[in-house]
């Protein structure tokens, strides 16, 4: 069977894409190894309709939702290799099984890079996190830090103050400059110099190297992001650097330097989110639709 199209990444960008051909009734196939990024977290913010909910219970309705129409397959497996052919693309899956589509839509996501910074890996996505706006509202307006992992600190504080009274910890990786040391000071930041030893078991306080404890409500970090795949590479897509990271180049239609292979959700963007992701899925699976027709 050749599909109309195979979506690799089975999660709010992949499943938002499938939705669009599925309900074309195009054959697609979607490939997932359920590793969604946000599986550390027990709340999802900001998606209209569903605020607050369960990842996982927004991406399993999503999958049930899409499953009921007749033109889907799903396997649950890692896409390890894609190559071009004359029809389309070939994907392999570590299962060694191969699949043929006219157009390939990438879907995969990205990887947080956490620092290597005991105690804090358990509490990601718990009381330590990247994004205040998906989760800053519920510290309740209490003490939030910032870990300087990288010199987009320096933004994540400045912004910080709206969710809580903020204090940046330099952690010897980021020296702000006088402009940025007079902003900082215009919101209210307090700056911390001396370097972090070790985060909480529970909560995300703060134990300087001196032993000093810093109470906190909550902790953000800039992670630097990789792509979860090495599809596009192998593919020849072109890729772009962003601010935490490379991302996969695309067009307004959501597709790549690579005529037939689309990318959508935070693979494709910088700062991401599932709103961005179910958004920017449903324009990659209409356009990859629309190609199979006029192109
Ligand atoms: P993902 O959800 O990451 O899914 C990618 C899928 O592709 C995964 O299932 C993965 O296993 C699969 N995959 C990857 N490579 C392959 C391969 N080679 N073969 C097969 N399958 C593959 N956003 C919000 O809007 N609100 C929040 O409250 C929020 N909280 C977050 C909390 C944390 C701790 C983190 C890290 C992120 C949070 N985000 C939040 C961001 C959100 O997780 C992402 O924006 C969203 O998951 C992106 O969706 P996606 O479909 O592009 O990728
Ligand atoms: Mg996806």
């Amino acid at each position: 069977m050749i599909y109309d199209t195979i979506i690799v990444g089975g999660s709010y960008a992949g499943i938002s894409a499938g939705l669009q051909l599925a309900r074309a009734r195009r054959q697609i196939l979607i490939i997932d190894a359920g590793q969604r990024r946000n599986r550390f977290a027990d709340h999802s913010h900001g998606f209209l309709g569903h605020d607050g909910y369960h990842p996982g219970a927004i991406a399993s309705k999503a999958r049930e939702q899409l499953m009921a129409y007749p033109t889907v397959e799903w396997i649950t497996n890692t896409a390890i290799h894609a190559k071009a052919e004359k029809i389309g693309y070939r994907i392999t899956a570590g299962s060694g099984q191969s699949f043929t589509a006219r157009r390939l839509i990438l879907a995969t996501g990205i990887k947080d890079e956490l620092p290597d910074l005991p105690g804090l890996s358990a509490l990601w996505g718990k009381k330590v996190f990247h994004c205040p706006y998906c989760h800053g509202y519920e510290l309740n307006g209490g003490m939030t830090g910032v870990l300087a992992t990288s010199p987009l600190a320096i933004h994540q504080t400045l912004m910080l103050p709206d969710w809580g009274p903020t204090t940046l910890f330099l952690n010897e990786v980021f020296e702000p400059d006088a402009a940025q040391l007079a902003q900082l000071a215009r919101r209210g930041v307090t700056v911390e110099a001396e370097p972090v030893s070790s985060v909480g078991k529970e909560q995300a306080d703060i134990t300087l190297a001196s032993g000093r404890i810093i109470r906190l409500a909550g902790l953000f970090i800039q992670p630097r992001t990789r792509l979860s795949s090495p599809l596009a590479a192998q593919l020849g897509c072109e890729l772009e650097a962003g601010p935490t990271g490379e991302f996969i180049k695309i067009d307004t239609m959501r597709e790549t330097s690579v005529p037939g292979v689309y990318a959508c959700g935070d693979a494709a963007v910088a700062a991401g989110s599932v709103a961005i992701a179910v958004g920017d899925g449903a324009r990659a699976g209409t356009a990859a639709h629309q190609s199979l027709i006029f192109r």
